[in-house]
């Protein structure tokens, strides 16, 4: 099947990868030509475990190609799925002016019938308006569908390849039957498609965010009332995660969750609520946890610190909002780095595969090349992103090289009995400090 993919990013490049990787021929194309020159000389605009690989072969075999003109695309591909972003306003309305200029474009391109499918995480209500929209623009025959996406950065590839499930909301026959074309074959060991109205595959996508945002806040909010009544916040996750009713997934405390999807998502159904008149229920509460959660460590800098930071050193371990993605929006570490250097402090971060966006959307951060060119001299560490690489660590020559051996560890992954052994100040999330006099 010739398919096009609108949207070159974190979504659109997986999708359009992965669908070229089942033997389809795939078009991806994006208005941001400097991506679309990368891409043509061979190289990813982001990291994605994975990806590079796919992207090669596939571009390599000609079964993938890349385009800056959308009415390329939109001859090329019978299918064309469009991922492109859906930033919120801060009080949760979702900016739909990228969507509605991909699909005003696609409409005016379109030479014959075309299935229009919307990736993009949207409200719900948005694809019948979508249609009127596109039917008011054309007048050859298409048809909508809902394909909402569930990847997550870092397992993306295995994540689409692999789907646990496949949402198509759709209400003609024949754009079911050309959605199950292109899903059957990633379903080798049991069929997950399951078919909905646009509304419900608009809402379920909403509905799973909120639901699994909703689990980290209320855990985070736990681990405020651990640190205060003397309860170790892991130990409470283990014993709650053995109710198989509850299952221990999401069930994490730390800086808070991050990145391009939970804290809009999360905002943005709260302003659906709030338009359908389901005022004051969770969804803002959970936004205002997370936000809360991420001033966490600031009482504990006060009091090591003091509140004027000038001349303080600190060094940021993880600036990705999580490990395995250099994605850096709303990553809780830059919103801690930020907070810093307003307070005057120098800070310098170091993050295996982040540096770079980290760099750009915090200029004042100083990204280094190694974690010791990071820590040397550092008045304290944050441990913000929990890479893999971080988790055992040689102490001993970290130790010497701090200004103060002083850990705040922003995902628990370290034992606050085994740091204060090793001589440190340990501050960690709904856990008492450990080490020197705290
Ligand atoms: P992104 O910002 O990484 O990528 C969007 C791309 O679309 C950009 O490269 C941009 O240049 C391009 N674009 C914008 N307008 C265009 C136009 N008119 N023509 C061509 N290209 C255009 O966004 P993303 O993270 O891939 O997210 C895309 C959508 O998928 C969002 O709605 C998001 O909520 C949803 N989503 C994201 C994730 C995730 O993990 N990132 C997971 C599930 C769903």
């Amino acid at each position: 099947m010739r398919i096009s993919v609108v949207g070159a990013g974190y979504v659109g490049l997986v999708a359009g990868v992965c669908l070229a990787e089942m033997g389809n021929s795939v078009m991806v194309v994006d208005s941001d030509e400097r991506k679309i020159e990368l891409l043509n000389s061979g190289r990813s605009p982001h990291f994605e475990p994975g990806l590079d690989e796919l992207r090669v072969r596939n571009q390599m075999n000609r079964h993938l190609s890349f385009s800056g003109s959308l009415p390329e695309a939109v001859g090329y591909g019978e299918v064309v799925f469009v991922a492109v972003g859906t930033p919120t306003s801060a009080d949760g309305e979702v900016d739909l002016r990228d969507l509605e200029d991909s699909v005003s474009a696609i409409a005016g391109a379109m030479d014959g019938y075309r299935l229009i499918v919307v990736k993009s995480t949207v409200p719900p209500g948005t694809n019948s308006r979508l249609e009127k929209f596109i039917r008011s623009r054309t007048r050859h025959p298409f048809d909508l569908a809902s394909n909402p996406e569930f990847l997550k950065e870092g397992t993306a590839i295995q994540d689409f390849m692999h789907p646990d499930r496949v949402i198509v909301g759709a209400r003609t026959d024949r754009a079911r039957n050309i959605m199950r074309h292109v899903y059957n074959p990633f379903f080798r060991t049991g069929y997950r498609l399951m078919e909905t109205d646009p509304e419900s595959a608009e809402m379920i996508k909403y509905a799973a965010n909120v639901m699994l945002a909703a689990r980290i806040s209320l855990m985070n909010e736990i681990s405020q009332i651990c640190l205060a009544v003397g309860a170790d916040v892991e130990k409470v996750r283990v014993g709650v995660g053995l109710d198989r009713r509850i299952g221990p997934s999401f069930l994490f405390a730390g800086l808070g969750y991050g990145g391009s999807c939970f804290p809009k998502d999360v905002m943005a159904m709260a302003h659906v609520a709030d338009k359908a008149g389901v005022a004051d229920g969770i969804c803002r509460a959970i936004g205002a946890v997370n936000d809360r959660q991420r001033e966490t460590f600031l009482s504990f800098m006060e009091k090591e610190f003091g509140g004027d930071w000038a001349g303080r050193v600190f060094a940021l371990l993880g600036l990705a909002y999580k490990p395995r993605t250099d994605d850096v929006r709303e990553s809780p570490a830059l919103f801690l780095a930020k907070t810093m250097l307003d307070r005057g402090a120098t800070v310098r971060g170091f993050d295996p595969e982040a540096n770079q966006n980290a760099q750009r959307a915090l200029p004042g951060l100083l990204a280094m090349d190694t974690l010791e060119d990071a820590i040397k001299g550092a008045d304290a560490i944050f441990l913000c992103t929990e890479w893999n690489e971080f988790r055992s660590l040689e102490w001993t020559g970290i130790k010497a090289a701090m200004r103060r051996p002083l850990v705040f560890d922003g995902r628990n992954i370290y034992d606050p009995e085994e740091m204060a052994e090793r001589g440190f100040v340990y501050y960690s999330i709904g856990r008492r400090p450990a080490g020197g006099n705290v």
